[in-house]
């Protein structure tokens, strides 16, 4: 089968490679798209550890398929049925496991991180996963585009059930990436009355207001907190979203949230770049509630499933290009450089 591999820093090959083999109580879906992330970028631009030409590794962690086959002592699914797969899976017998926490394991593993991934024809399912709910049939009526953006929409479900939005609420956005617009969308799903976004380049504001109108361009520059105390007439955002890896944007949020409002630092800063100058009277004085969130728990990703299904949060403008496997450096590329939102690898 065909599978990007990389190989070590910079080094992702096009390669042939056997069609993974399956235990008994495995599944082997065969992939139908899959996207290329910002993570995944970071892994080809930095390297990943414990990966090299010995030990090379398969990434692509935002995919969907169709059950291709079963272990024989697997019998929980058909052949041929179409599912959306979640990546992170746990040991299944830790207090965070139980807790529906798969995806915060001590343990944790992930395909296309750890494990090999669906930037290939074929991926195998691990048992833990199969088990522990990774694989959801489709809702009927969603594309496997689709199902492959539940991926990185459900981090943003996360985020949502975290620090909630509520009808009425302003909402502003900070960082206008595919991850940045996909809060927007869900901003304005659940109910908030206006939604910013904020980014240095006016085009990729643009592209955001393209997807949806309702969408309000704050630009990012020295007067921005005066043009959204004006906008909102002195109220400031009651919900500001970081949507970008910068400490600069986690520096300036506190200050465009509004009294009692809430801020999500939804975008991780790169290791050793994490420490952030802060000013918390901000936090005391406006009484803010400050949060985080990474990931998603399988309880989100499949209710995600029914919100992008039912197109409440219509994904498939982001798609912005399709390429077979061949194309993922040039894919790669359109992350690296900001061009378009969401990069699909077809077969
Ligand atoms: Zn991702
Ligand atoms: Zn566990």
């Amino acid at each position: 089968m065909k599978a990007a591999v990389l190989t070590g820093k910079q080094s992702l090959q096009i390669r042939d490679v056997p069609v993974p083999a399956i235990g008994d109580h495995e599944v082997l879906v065969k992939v139908e798209s899959a996207f290329v992330c910002g993570t995944d970028v970071r892994f080809y631009s930095n390297g990943k550890t414990g990966v090299d030409e010995e030990h090379p590794i398969i990434l692509g962690h935002e995919f969907a398929g169709t059950i291709y086959r079963m272990g024989p002592d697997f019998t929980g699914y058909s052949e041929g049925t179409p599912v959306a797969v979640a990546p992170n899976y746990g040991c299944g017998i830790c207090d965070l496991c139980i807790s529906g926490h798969s995806e915060m394991c001590r343990d944790s593993e992930a395909l296309g991180v750890t494990q090999n991934g669906g930037f290939a024809q074929y991926v195998r399912i691990p048992e833990a996963a199969v088990r522990q709910g990774n694989l959801s049939v489709m809702p009927e009526g969603m594309t496997f585009a689709e199902a492959a953006l539940t991926e990185p929409f459900s981090c943003v479900y996360n985020a949502y059930e975290k620090i909630g939005i509520y009808p009425g609420d302003t909402v502003l956005v900070i960082g206008s990436g595919p991850i940045g617009i996909m809060h927007c969308l869900m901003a304005l799903s659940a109910g908030a009355s206006r939604v910013f976004i904020s980014d240095i380049s006016e085009q990729r504001m643009d592209l955001a207001v393209s997807i949806d109108s309702r969408i309000e361009k704050l630009s990012a520059g020295d007067d921005q907190l005066d043009t959204l105390t004006e906008l909102t007439k002195g109220k400031l955002a009651d919900l500001v979203i970081t949507a970008a890896s910068i400490a600069k944007i986690q520096e300036q949020a506190f200050a465009l949230a509004g009294i009692n409002a809430r801020v999500m630092f939804f975008g991780g800063l790169p290791s050793g770049k994490s420490q952030v100058q802060l000013d918390t009277n901000e936090i005391h004085y406006k009484q803010l509630t400050v949060a985080g969130t990474t990931r998603q728990s399988l309880r989100q990703y499949r209710r995600c499933l029914d919100i992008i299904s039912s197109r409440r949060v219509d994904l498939r403008p982001l798609i912005t290009s399709k390429s077979p496997v061949e194309g993922i450096g040039k894919a790669i590329e359109q992350v690296q450089s900001s061009r378009g939102l969401k990069q699909q690898i077809t077969w």
